[in-house]
C-alpha cells in the first residue's frame, strides 16, 4: 500500500464534547443583541477556533469562513463580517465565559492534568500581567495611559501618550498544562497589586475549596467594573482555547512522539477533527492504491 496515511490523533472535537460538554456549554452563552442573525454561540466558536489555530487577525478567519465545513461547525448558513464579532463581543456575557473557564479548569484538575510537575506534592499558581489593545490614537474612558518615547527614521525622539488595557491573571504554573484560572482588569490609576488582591479574593468564590496550594493573599477589595467588555470576552475565550488545545496536545503527545508526527500534520488533523463534531456513521474510505 502506498501513501500510507499518517497516524491519526483522536478527534479534538470529540475530546471537547466528551470530556468538557463543550458544545452544550457554548449553547448557554449569550450577548445583549436582540434577535441577532448570527448567534452568540457562533461568534464564540469562531473566536475560539481563531485562537486554537492561532490566526493572526480576523482577516484569515473571514477567508476560512468561506469553507462550508467550518460554517457548518459554527452553525452558520453564511459567513459573517468583523462587525458581527465587534457587536457581539462588546456585549458578551462575561459571567458565562468565566463559568465555562472554571468548569474546564475543575475538569482538568479532576482528570489530574495538574498532577504532573507538582512541587513536593503541591500545585503552584502565579500571577501574570496581560496586556491588550494599545494605541496612540484611540482610547476609551477606562484606558490606562503612559508616556512612550518613539524613534522616527530621521527626526528626534518623540514622546507620545499611549493608551492601553492591562490585566492580572492567575495561572497554574507547576503543570505542563497552564490554564488561567481568572483574570482581573486594572482600572485607571490602579496598580497591579490592587487588581491582584481583587482577583485572589474572587478565587474561592469561583472555585470553592483552594484550587492550588501555593500563593494565597487576603483582600478587602470589592469587584470593579470591567473596563472593556469586548477585550475581556476575547481574553477569556483565548484562555479557554489555550487550556483546551494544550491539554489535548499534551494528552496525545506520546502518539505525536511515537509516530514522529510533524507539527503541521498535528495541526492538520486537529483542524479537520474540529470540523467533524458529529461524524456521519459510514464505512471508512479505502485509501487509493490499497490492495
Ligand atoms: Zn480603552
Amino acid at each position: 500500500m502506498k501513501d500510507k496515511p499518517a497516524h491519526q490523533l483522536p478527534s479534538f472535537a470529540g475530546y471537547l464534547n466528551q470530556v468538557f460538554a463543550f458544545r452544550t456549554a457554548a449553547e448557554r452563552l449569550r450577548d445583549a443583541r436582540q434577535d441577532p442573525e448570527f448567534s452568540p454561540q457562533s461568534v464564540f466558536l469562531a473566536v475560539f477556533y481563531a485562537f486554537v489555530f492561532r490566526l493572526p487577525s480576523f482577516q484569515p478567519l473571514e477567508a476560512e469562513l468561506a469553507q462550508p465545513a467550518l460554517r457548518s461547525w459554527l452553525g452558520l448558513e453564511r459567513a459573517f463580517r468583523d462587525d458581527v464579532l465587534r457587536y457581539s463581543l462588546c456585549s458578551f456575557d462575561l459571567d458565562g465565559l468565566r463559568q465555562m473557564l472554571v468548569t474546564v479548569n475543575r475538569c482538568l484538575k479532576r482528570n489530574k492534568a495538574f498532577d504532573a510537575g507538582r512541587l513536593q506534592g503541591r500545585i503552584v499558581a502565579a500571577l501574570d500581567g496581560i496586556e491588550g489593545l494599545s494605541s496612540y490614537s484611540r482610547c476609551c474612558e477606562s484606558c490606562l495611559q503612559r508616556r512612550v518615547t518613539t524613534l522616527d527614521d530621521d527626526g528626534p525622539p518623540v514622546e507620545r501618550t499611549q493608551y492601553y488595557h492591562r490585566a492580572v491573571g492567575c495561572q497554574i504554573v507547576s503543570a505542563p498544562v497552564k490554564p488561567f484560572l481568572a483574570v482581573e482588569w486594572l482600572q485607571p490609576g490602579e496598580g497591579e497589586d490592587t487588581a491582584a488582591r481583587r482577583l485572589l479574593a474572587q478565587l474561592p468564590e469561583l472555585y470553592g475549596s483552594p484550587f492550588f496550594d501555593i500563593l494565597l493573599l487576603d483582600s478587602l477589595y470589592a469587584q470593579a467594573p470591567v473596563p472593556n467588555r469586548g477585550l475581556a470576552a476575547v481574553t477569556l475565550i483565548r484562555g479557554l482555547a489555550f487550556a483546551l488545545s494544550s491539554a489535548f496536545t499534551l494528552l496525545h503527545s506520546k502518539i505525536v512522539r511515537l509516530y514522529q508526527t510533524p507539527r503541521i500534520e498535528v495541526a492538520r488533523q486537529l483542524h479537520r477533527s474540529l470540523w467533524q463534531m458529529q461524524p456521519p456513521a459510514r464505512a471508512p474510505t479505502v485509501p487509493a492504491g490499497a490492495s
